[in-house]
């Protein structure tokens, strides 16, 4: 059994939706479970009518989230004449809700807006593969993926959705080749709709790929696999064929675009290898990351733009230390901020966080009864790992370096081209 993951980009025509059933045609015979993300840019545009909803515009968010229905039904009908059952079904739930006031906070709503992206997408997907013959079941993610209510970046409940995983899907296998289901949304055991984080379909790729103990789960992108810097900022950036999981979590976890960060713990954890291959091209293998150690990889760069370096000194000279940092850490956790990068001095810290303009605002009123707070907009985070001086020095040229950390695998530079 493989698990594959197709994202929004490989699905955004008739022609990509084409390819990919003919990408899925090519496994005839194998057991294939299909974690699909929503069409192109169906995710934001979905969020423009939760933001419009929450901002008490219901005709906006009507008028928007008409638009997103029209390009469904467009679509659905170029593919083939066959009705999509679902479809309405999914587009009254949303609009029933639009009818409404909002009345619980943003998160709740925004999950229960955006969560249909994937439910459209599929249905229509699995609708063409059928009138193509390729025989598949689709199944509601939502009543597999359990979550807590932690609303747009929920947690899984992993012994309840294992025990879904194999009362429904395993059955299933026994009598349909393929599975198709949406990533990126789950539901809480009230049945509230949940999401899993911006580009959270890897990583729900990855909950069934551990569940089912599949040989291998395949991410379908636009490129030739995984390269050592994006190359839409690096033009002479490197395709990697293979790489460890050790490596790949890193990359991750510097905002590497390449793969959702949690995607990797669940296959690791089973010895799963993961591919990365481009469905304009099928025939290329792509990268492969496993547990083998891979040496010799060229510098791997990750350039995080929109930083904000905040300072916070003590109000009167005492030592940041523990209690301090301390605080300071619930500050972070509360606001839902992460430091990208810290280091304490005697009586202040230095932390470089994403721009989150509202988030920002509300740390560092909140932080102001303890530290002074100084805030450094228009930053970038350069990290370099398997760095060289050449390759530090061509990087920063130029530039203001504010912080600076070293390991011996790993560079990090917060720095800024503007003079203070
Ligand atoms: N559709 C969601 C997003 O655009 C999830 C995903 O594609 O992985 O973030």
């Amino acid at each position: 059994m493989k698990v594959f993951k197709f994202g929004g980009a490989s699905i955004n025509s008739v022609e990509r939706i084409k390819n990919v059933a003919k990408i899925i045609d090519s496994y005839k015979g194998e057991k294939l479970l299909i974690i699909i993300s929503a069409m192109g840019k169906i995710t934001n545009a979905l969020e423009t009518v939760a933001d419009a909803f929450y901002s008490s515009d219901k005709d906006e968010a009507l008028q928007l989230f008409y638009q997103v229905k029209d390009a469904h039904t467009g679509l659905a009908g170029q593919l083939t004449n066959e009705p999509v059952s679902e479809l309405n079904d999914i587009f009254t739930e949303v609009e029933w809700l639009l009818h409404d006031k909002p009345v619980r906070n943003y998160d709740y709503y925004y999950d229960q807006i955006v969560c249909c992206g994937e439910l459209l997408s599929t249905a229509i997907i699995s609708n063409y593969l059928a009138a193509v013959d390729i025989k598949n079941r689709w199944i509601d993610v939502r009543d597999i993926i359990r979550t807590d209510d932690n609303f747009r970046d929920a947690n899984i409940d992993w012994n309840y959705t294992q025990q879904k995983v194999k009362e429904v899907i395993v059955p299933l296998f026994e009598t349909s080749n393929i599975i198709i289901t949406q990533g990126f949304i789950g539901a809480t055991d009230e049945n509230e709709s949940t999401t899993l984080g911006r580009e959270g379909s890897d990583f729900s790729a990855a909950i069934f790929a551990n569940m089912l103990d599949a040989e291998s789960q395949t991410i379908w992108k636009d490129v030739e696999g995984v390269m050592n810097a994006d190359p839409k900022l690096f033009e002479d950036a490197q395709f990697i064929k293979t790489l460890s999981y050790a490596e790949v979590i890193e990359m991750a976890y510097y905002g590497a675009q390449v793969i959702h960060p949690k995607t990797i713990k669940p296959l690791q954890n089973k010895g799963i290898p993961l591919h990365v291959r481009c469905f304009l091209n099928p025939e290329s293998t792509g990268t492969i990351i496993s547990k083998q150690a891979v040496y010799d990889l060229p510098p791997i760069i990750v350039l995080k733009n929109k930083q904000v370096l905040m300072q916070f000194s003590s109000l009167d000279y005492s030592f940041a230390e523990e209690a301090l940092a301390g605080k300071l850490n619930e500050l972070f956790a509360e606001n839902k901020l992460r430091a990208n990068l810290s280091q304490n001095g005697a009586i202040s810290l230095l932390c470089c966080v994403d721009d989150i303009p509202a988030k920002i605002e509300k740390l560092a009123l909140a932080a102001s009864h303890l530290f002074d707070v100084q805030i450094e907009k228009s930053c970038e985070l350069l990290t370099i790992r398997h760095y060289n001086e050449e390759i530090i020095d061509k990087l920063t040229a130029g530039r203001i370096q504010l912080l600076l950390q070293k390991t011996r695998q790993t560079i990090q530079v917060v720095m800024t081209s503007e003079n203070f």
